[in-house]
């Protein structure tokens, strides 16, 4: 070094305390570190990797509390000012430390100690050959709608949010490959990060585009990646190479320099939320980040979320629509209620959804059984003294999986065998109650013992690729009989299949949360929207012992038009979101006295023009492996009152240094 100088680095860690730290680093003034490059810190007798958020002469802090930072990571390039700016947007809306969205947004194998794996990812992408041939292979010839839209959003500039609405089946994902070429071919170096919901979609739409861009690099990011590979894709896309990003709600925080075009598919999807630790939302976070760089967005869903379709009406997106199914001949499956009040279920089955299956069999096409519930029965009893498996640890419980015999707790994971007599009275009889998937699988097997069942749930997949071998086996033709949870219901392009039946959705109707029935709703259309894809003609049944239910009606006619603007009417009149904007503070404590104490100190202290604050109360599953939690709801028309309101509460909050774990959720979608 010729002339070596301190300058301090402000640097941003992975740390519930609201700040960003300042370190010393020697350096030769031609070498100062750059904003946002990673740099190896101690901070609290730990070390760990931070992001350099500033670089400065000078700093407050006084000398003998200042440390040297220990290493900066210069092979990797810094990331850029708007992917801070991404990250600062993030934590500001979702009231984080910088540090707590930023680092966890970044590949574990950057977070480490040394830089093994980082040179190692580094070395192997200068090694691959980087294709750049943006020409499309095998292009089928769009219909008049999908060519439209295609050419819509590939030829959108500045900031545009479009929503893509089309029935299932219309061709979106043609839609998106299309547009995707435009901008591949009009921007030399220009990125698209296409964002799906599941995990177990990625092959699918992967395969997809390989075979579209044969010529183009391809990144994936999504949470079943080995820490190496995410390394690599991560690398290939912050660098530029990859000039297509897929990815599942995390990939929102990847680093694309080149960013041109954002695709959110099924965006109306609640797995873009995500449900713990930072709660963001992907889709709200892609929006932005659109905006940020004045490049087009495209939303695609047949059942949009309430959010986007009231955008889409107040003319903030444009609306596109797909009306019809793409391949030819193929249309909308009937759908049809059996009211099962009438035609009483067999072991969970009406008779109607029974034939219906045996003419499936006999014509060699597929059928789907949806339950949203997996095990073999929710909960087994004692008829003689009434009792049934609780979990001791949680407000739920235990459920039945009756081919690893065991009892399970969905939301602890406690395990127990299955008790040979009832441990209140002794009675050996022990029933299990309702049903799962297991369960409807023992069924199906004793009424069509030829036939080739296969239960796909999250039980059924629990080994790395055994999802995608199960739904591999479906697509091969192998499979007579699906039964399936959510894991089912979306976006796969099963051409087989003819029969969607669906066992007792009734339970989500009368449920208190008023998202409900727009779940609901999405959830019967996407799982219905699976039946007929190739043309052949196909049914819906609805097993129900509600048939007059306007719901269900809607879902017969297909009618997502009238069924939205209906929801947003009641919101608008129940003045809930969109038309409010809410925040959740969830406290935690062994007591639940303590944690409604904390939240009703929470609510008492600050003064709050504008906005409402509700009572504490206990959430509606109170327990949950022996901890009680409560809750605050808080409420405002205004956005930006309520993003103000909440960033003096937080400091408020944080001075209070309750022993109470709480935490805060904006735009909180499970009340
Ligand atoms: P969506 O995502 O809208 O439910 P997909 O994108 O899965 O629908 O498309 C449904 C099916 O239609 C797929 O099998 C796809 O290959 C086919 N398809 C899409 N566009 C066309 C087209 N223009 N001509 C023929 N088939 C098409
Ligand atoms: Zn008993
Ligand atoms: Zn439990």
């Amino acid at each position: 070094m010729n002339n070596p100088r301190p300058c301090y680095l402000q640097i941003a860690i992975d740390t519930p305390l609201n700040a960003v730290f300042d370190y010393r680093w020697q350096c030769d003034p031609a070498e100062r570190p750059q904003v946002g490059q990673l740099a190896l810190v101690s901070f609290a007798r730990r070390e760990v990797v931070g992001l350099i958020v500033g670089v400065v002469d000078e700093t407050d802090v006084p000398v003998e509390k200042l440390k040297d930072a220990l290493a900066v990571r210069t092979q990797l390039a810094p990331l850029s000012a708007q992917w801070l700016a991404l990250a600062g947007f993030a934590a500001d809306y979702y009231q984080r430390p910088l540090g707590e969205v930023a680092l966890p947004g970044l590949p574990k194998n950057l977070r480490v100690l040394t830089t093994v794996a980082l040179d190692r990812a580094l070395k192997k992408l200068a090694k691959l050959e980087t294709p750049h041939d943006p020409t499309p292979s095998n292009m089928p010839v769009l219909n008049p709608q999908q060519q439209l839209a295609a050419d819509a959003i590939g030829g959108a500039q500045g900031f545009k949010p479009t929503l893509l609405y089309g029935v299932t089946g219309s061709g979106k994902t043609e839609v998106y490959l299309q547009a995707c070429a435009q901008v591949l071919a009009r921007e030399p170096d220009g990125q698209i990060l296409i964002l799906v919901p599941e995990i177990n979609l990625t092959p699918q739409l992967e395969g997809n585009i390989r075979a579209r861009f044969p010529g183009v690099m391809l990144a994936t990011l999504h949470s079943s990646l080995s820490e190496g590979e995410r390394m690599l894709h991560w690398l290939a896309a912050h660098q530029g190479k990859a000039r297509i990003v897929l990815g599942t709600r995390l990939a929102i925080l990847s680093s694309l320099p080149h960013l041109k075009l954002i695709v959110i598919d099924e965006e109306h999807d609640p797995s873009y939320k995500q449900q713990e630790g930072l709660r963001y939302s992907a889709r709200d976070l892609a929006v932005w980040r659109a905006w940020q760089l004045q490049i087009p967005i495209v939303l695609g869903s047949a059942t949009p979320s309430l959010e986007s379709w009231h955008h889409a009406q107040s003319g903030r997106y444009r609306k596109l629509e797909l009306r019809e199914r793409a391949v030819q001949n193929a249309v909308l499956p009937t759908v049809k209620l059996i009211d099962m009040e009438r035609d009483k279920p067999n072991d969970g089955l009406t008779s109607h959804l029974v034939a219906a299956i045996r003419q499936r069999l006999e014509r060699g096409e597929q059928s789907l059984l949806f339950l949203n519930r997996r095990g073999y029965a929710p909960v087994i009893c004692c008829e003689s003294c009434g009792w049934i498996s609780e979990c001791t640890r949680c407000t739920s419980f235990m459920v039945l999986h009756r081919p690893e015999h065991r009892l399970r707790c969905h939301h602890c994971s406690l395990e127990l065998r299955i008790p040979r007599h009832c441990p209140t009275c002794g009675n050996i009889d022990i029933q299990p109650l309702g049903r799962g998937t297991q369960r409807v699988e023992e069924g199906l097997q004793a009424l069509f013992p030829d036939a080739r069942i296969l239960r796909i749930d999250a039980d059924s997949t629990r080994k790395k690729g055994s999802a995608q071998e199960a739904f591999d086996t479906v697509h091969r033709g192998e499979v007579d009989i699906l039964v399936g949870t959510q894991m089912v219901a979306k976006g796969h392009d099963f051409k087989r299949l003819t029969l969607v039946g669906i066992m007792n959705p009734d339970t989500a109707l009368f449920s208190q949360d008023y998202r409900a029935s727009e779940r609901l709703f999405a959830q019967l259309m996407q799982v219905s929207g699976r039946a007929g894809r190739a043309g052949i003609p196909s049914e819906v049944l609805i097993q129900t012992r509600y048939p007059q239910h306007p719901l269900y009606g809607a879902v017969v006619h297909h009618d997502y038009d009238h069924f939205a603007s209906a929801l947003l009417e009641e919101r608008e009149q129940a003045a809930l979101p969109p038309y409010l904007f809410q925040a959740l503070l969830r406290a935690e404590a062994r007591e639940l006295a303590t944690a409604i104490e904390f939240l009703t100190m929470a609510r008492d202290c600050m003064q709050h023009p504008g906005i409402t604050i509700n009572d504490p109360i206990p959430m509606t599953m109170t327990r949950v492996h022996n901890v009680d939690r409560a809750q605050l709801l808080v409420e405002s028309p205004s956005r930006p009152a309520l993003q103000a309101f909440l960033k003096e509460w937080m400091l408020t909050l944080r001075e209070m240094k309750s022993r109470v774990k709480w935490s805060l959720e904006v735009d909180p979608l499970d009340i």
